[in-house]
């Protein structure tokens, strides 16, 4: 755009003015020619449909009607006055609402005569009314130019009640384009417009505003989505290129006698396929110069913490230390205990730190850590502080990185001079072109294979009315010698009340299996870390045939003989936490089970959550479910890579574009690292624009 003109205060647009600007800035957030440029419709109104009075369905919807008032009125209330107009066409009568501009609307309206009104309408039992209808007289209507597909702009109730209504934000529009003469930079290069026959800008956003045709806007919404798209792409692959230039990695050249040894002698069973592949590219990853930063995304029970060890072997050939975290105390636990025993024959040194070690102990820690005597040191946040410090730290592991933030991953950078290798791990898989998206700047491996022999879990929804049955079926898998998890929600809000829950469904279960024939468990968040742990031990350890516990069973644990997950409330879950807590049966041999208890009001999502559970085992498949219910918004990653801010495209449902625009970012920047090719001034320009503000530009220029 010549020199600016976008970047001018939406008040000096004809017919906007002062207050209009400072409604449009609070309530949109719009301040300059380019952000209303940038406010694209939600929706089309296709304005060669009318409605018929009786066929008004649902509150809220956009409708145009052809019909006659007959009859206008004043009615007083305490709130104010407000008038309402009888408007009917041959089947019904719809009621016309105004809260104010009174006196205009007694003066100016015409009774008897045809009108063609267009609004929002709302449902009260089974009347409609239409407040602050556009009207035209049918006669002028039909004379007047047809536009086929009316945009209906995003909007709040303080802007209507303003007046800046549809129509008035279109006039704004049509302003803008008269003022600018459309006359707006192209933001992509020509040869990309030529391969993918896209739109260009003016036409594009003359087009989103002001459709002629249903096949220009297509046309127009995907130009646009795909520059969105491609843009967002372009700064996290110059993001991770900066990274890859700038931050130097400690080259783990070696694969020696550690690794070797294991693999060789120690490994409990055959790796699959899959697991090997991760592990190669880890290897690969980390034997170049550049820092490592990679994802491993995996199922539950896809094998993740042997692909973990091996890596940190491979560090210590290397002459460095490693460090594994997780989330919980539990898992801490059980990494240590898993980790120490596969190392048996090994002469390595391990050590487990967390929040309960004692003084004495980890003064001892700290010391070994840092005179290199240790190896390997497993733990939870604890081990973030700043007191703990490494000889060396080549490789830091993250378990289930959702739990962290990234402020904490990056703590880990710190505790080398060198910035170690990170992999962080996850069983909260996402598909994979969304995963490259949303983690921009981090590599991802995949393991997309189960160890062999595992029996898919069979997964049942019952009402709470069949808990009697449930409890039969609890019995004589115990009978069998399997163990049970019992589990209850819990949700930070109500922590109280989830405890109550908790409590009453225990003391009903102890009621139902009664000591001594049963022994059970109960594990919660206002316990003492000891106190926990000495119940999960007693059910590891098949003293207690039953684990009654809140969610904080949810992430990692394993014990492969407990074969019956219960989960109550499900409806309160969601569906990659269901997937996580099913995730902690079917470790065994055994046939496993999950069962899904809920009363029997459920919502239209949890009865998909529901049915989505009970029809799949595969993590990939239910993410995608997850994703289409919840929107991305849940996701790690999302608000940093921007793809939340989104103003026309949507990541789940453009998905196809998101592709091609990431593979044309990455063709690009393969061609043109520096953007410096005159083709290309379109890109570089607007990436300067973008990035105004942010370091990353300085990889580019
Ligand atoms: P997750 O990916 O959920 O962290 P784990 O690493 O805990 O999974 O592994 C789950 C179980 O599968 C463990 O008992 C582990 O010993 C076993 N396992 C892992 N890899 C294999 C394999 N290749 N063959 C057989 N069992 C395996
Ligand atoms: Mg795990």
């Amino acid at each position: 755009m010549r020199s600016g003109v976008l970047q001018t205060p939406l008040a000096y647009l004809k017919g906007v003015g002062p207050n209009r600007a400072e409604a449009l800035k609070t309530e949109l957030g719009l301040e300059t020619f380019g952000d209303l440029l940038q406010l694209y419709p939600n929706r089309y109104l296709d304005k060669t449909q009318y409605y018929k009075i009786n066929q008004l369905q649902n509150s809220g919807a956009d409708v145009q009607i052809v019909g006659k008032i007959v009859n206008l009125k004043t009615i007083e209330q305490k709130r104010g006055k407000r008038l309402e107009a009888s408007f009917v066409d041959e089947t019904g009568e719809l009621k016309l609402v105004w809260f104010r501009s009174h006196k205009w609307i007694r003066e100016n309206i015409k009774i008897n005569e045809p009108y063609v009104v267009f609004g929002k309408v709302n449902r009260y039992g089974n009347s409609f009314s239409m407040p602050h209808p556009e009207m035209e007289l049918l006669k002028v209507h039909q004379a007047g130019l047809k536009i086929s597909m009316q945009p209906i702009y995003p909007s709040t109730e303080k802007l209507s009640a303003k007046g800046i209504t549809n129509k008035v934000v279109s006039k704004m529009l049509q302003q803008l384009f008269l003022e600018t003469k459309a006359d707006f930079n192209e933001s992509l290069p020509k040869t990309l417009l030529d391969e993918l026959k896209l739109l260009p800008k003016p036409e594009s956003l003359l087009n989103i505003h002001f459709p002629k045709s249903q096949e220009l806007l297509a046309k127009a919404q995907f130009r646009l989505k795909f520059e969105e798209l491609f843009y967002v792409q372009l700064q996290l692959l110059s993001k991770k290129a900066a990274r890859k230039k700038k931050i130097k990695g400690l080259p783990f050249k070696e694969v020696g006698e550690q690794f070797n040894s294991f693999f060789n002698n120690h490994l409990p069973f055959e790796l699959t396929n899959a697991q090997k592949r991760v592990i190669k590219e880890i290897r690969n990853d980390m034997g170049s110069s550049a820092q490592m930063n990679r994802l491993l995304q995996g199922d539950v029970g896809s094998g993740k913490t042997i692909v973990a060890l091996m890596c940190m072997l491979l560090a210590i050939d290397n002459g460095f230390q490693a460090c594994l975290m997780a989330p919980t105390e539990i898992l801490a636990q059980q990494h240590y205990n898993g980790l120490k025993d596969l190392l048996l024959q090994m002469n390595l040194k391990i050590a487990l730190l967390t929040g309960s070690t004692k003084r004495a102990e980890r003064t001892f820690l700290h010391n070994q850590l840092e005179n290199g005597n240790l190896n390997i040191l497993v733990g939870t946040h604890a081990v973030l502080e700043d007191k703990v410090q490494f000889k060396n730290l080549g490789l830091a592991i993250i378990d289930e990185q959702h739990r962290f933030g990234v402020a904490q991953r990056s703590k880990l950078w710190h505790k080398n001079e060198i910035p170690p290798h990170v992999l962080v791990m996850t069983a909260t898989p996402i598909p994979r072109t969304l995963a490259m998206s949303l983690y921009g700047d981090l590599d991802i491996s995949v393991i997309d294979e189960l160890p062999p022999g595992r029996k898919p879990i069979k997964t049942v929804h019952r009402f709470d009315s069949n808990r009697l049955k449930v409890f039969g079926f609890i019995k004589d898998e115990i009978k069998k010698g399997r163990q049970i998890y019992i589990v209850y929600p819990l949700i930070k809000e109500s922590e109280a009340l989830d405890y109550k829950d908790l409590m009453d469904g225990y003391e009903s279960i102890a009621r139902e299996f009664p000591q001594p024939e049963y022994q059970i468990s109960i594990v919660h968040g206002q316990m003492k870390p000891q106190d926990k742990d000495y119940e999960m031990e007693r059910f590891v350890n098949g003293e207690t045939q039953l684990m009654v516990a809140t969610t904080v069973i949810e992430v990692g644990v394993n014990v492969p003989n407990a074969s019956v997950m219960i989960i109550e409330s499900a409806e309160r879950f969601g569906l990659s936490q269901l997937h996580q807590l099913r995730g902690r049966v079917g470790r065994g041999a055994e046939q496993s089970f999950c069962i899904l208890m809920t009363s029997h009001k459920l919502s239209a999502d949890a009865k998909t959550r529901l049915e989505t559970m009970t029809g799949t085992n595969d993590g990939f498949e239910i993410a995608e479910v997850d994703l289409k219910l919840r929107g991305p918004g849940d996701l790690m990653g999302t608000q940093q890579s921007g793809l939340l801010n989104l103003k026309i495209a949507d990541i789940v449902k453009d998905n196809p574009i998101l592709k091609l625009a990431r593979h044309h970012a990455v063709q690009l920047l393969k061609q043109d690292p520096k953007l410096d090719k005159p083709d290309n001034l379109p890109v570089r320009r607007t990436y300067a624009e973008l990035v105004k503000d942010k370091a990353i530009w300085g990889y580019i220029s």
